[in-house]
């Protein structure tokens, strides 16, 4: 399957991964757009938020728990953070792996994933 995100979760496509479990992976972005700029994804393939089934929804859970600890892990817990997902063309999706942008280290704004 041609997708970015499965080749970092084989490990096929190099990434700076700071947290790993059964479930999930998550790696620092590419192109950050904050001081912190993590991308959080399941390892399994689900192309968008539209795709989840509710035998997925306990990777939601897995996901805020990954989101929690790499906050503390970075620093950004007290300061503050984002977790965010784009679903579809409107919203600037461009990797079809669903994944939350996870961005802080600085007052935010109106950035986002
Ligand atoms: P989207 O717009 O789909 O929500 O975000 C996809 C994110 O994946 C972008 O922020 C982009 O910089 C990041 N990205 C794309 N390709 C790679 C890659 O090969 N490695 C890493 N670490 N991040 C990537
Ligand atoms: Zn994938």
């Amino acid at each position: 399957m041609d997708c970015i995100f499965c080749k970092i979760i084989e490990g096929t496509l190099p990434s700076k991964k700071v947290y790993e479990t059964e479930q999930v992976v998550a790696f620092h972005d590419i192109q950050p757009k904050a001081p912190v700029h993590i991308v959080i994804v399941p390892k399994k393939h689900i192309p968008t938020m539209n795709d989840l089934q509710k035998e997925d929804y306990a990777l939601l859970g897995d996901i805020h728990e990954a989101a929690q600890q790499i906050a503390k892990d970075l620093g950004v817990a007290q300061s503050g953070y984002r977790l965010v997902n784009n679903c579809n063309k409107d919203s600037g999706q461009i990797v079809f792996h669903i994944h939350y942008h996870l961005l802080g280290g600085e007052p935010l704004g109106d950035i986002v994933g």
